[in-house]
């Protein structure tokens, strides 16, 4: 049976209740994370699940909410203790910034006791990230807006993706954070076992719109927008609909989806 564990269903800036992007995809050979926003590590320890026994983390963009959680999850790492590699999968941009990150918080590679290894994100291309986890990363515009007010010239920066998984012949997107639904069209142009999709950079109805009639087996909602507190059911009911009767969950924090 695999599994997917939300350690933070939350949106981009702190609300109760929620915490900030998280979750642990297992499956009964692999333990890995998709993203590291706060307080991931904290959230393991709850739900006993050490962080010298993750098989890799994968980091979908730069953002806070989805990095914020990655310093104290390395030092649990070292004060394990782990030995064996951690790889941690992001987007290019982030690998040099973050070995000087990790120096400034006291945490130098020297110190750590166990090699860790930054792998960029190639769109389009598989990677084994654990035994029998296979990830191919698509691109969303999640961060053009941005990059548009940051730093409009800027070429190598500001790249977001989403992660398409197979595991033990299932299928899981992640969403990750979109510019617009429309990020998924090529990637659910196929049938998927699960998606984990968030609903933080768009009205819930123009989500829904865009998934009618798509083969997805469930949706997970995560990431919510603030403004959709208390809201839940009234969403779910709306996407089951969207989905011809598809089993859909408001994913809470801690909450555990088996698939
Ligand atoms: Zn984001």
């Amino acid at each position: 049976m695999n599994s997917l564990l939300f350690l933070g269903t939350g949106p981009g800036r702190p609300v109760a209740g929620r915490f900030s992007s998280s979750c642990v995809l297992r499956t009964p050979g692999a333990c890995v994370l998709v993203d590291a926003g706060e307080p991931c590590s904290q959230r393991l320890c709850e739900a006993q699940i050490s962080a010298a026994d993750l098989d890799a983390v994968l980091i979908t963009h730069a953002h806070s909410d989805h990095t914020g959680g990655l310093p104290l999850l390395l030092q649990a790492a070292w004060l394990a203790p782990r030995s064996r590699p951690l790889a941690v999968y992001l987007p290019e941009e982030l690998i040099e910034p973050l070995p000087a990150w990790l120096d400034a918080v006291l945490l130098p590679s020297s110190l750590l006791g166990f090699p860790l290894e930054f792998r960029a994100w190639k769109a389009g291309v598989p990677r084994e990230v654990a035994p029998g986890v296979e990830v191919t990363p698509f691109p969303t515009t999640h961060l053009d807006q941005l990059r548009q007010i940051i730093d409009p010239s800027a070429t190598g920066r500001f790249r977001a993706y989403g992660l398409d998984a197979r595991c033990g012949g299932r299928r899981v997107v992640f969403s990750a954070d979109l510019g617009d639904p429309a990020d998924l069209a090529v990637v659910l142009a196929q049938p998927c076992d699960v998606l984990v999709c968030e609903l933080s950079h768009f009205s819930p109805e123009d989500l829904f719109t865009f998934l009618k009639g798509r083969s997805v087996g469930q949706l997970i909602l995560v990431h919510l927008a603030g403004d959709l507190a208390g809201k839940e059911d009234l969403l779910r009911e709306a996407a089951r609909e969207a989905l011809g009767g598809a089993p859909v969950t408001v994913a809470r924090d801690g909450e555990l989806v088996g698939f």
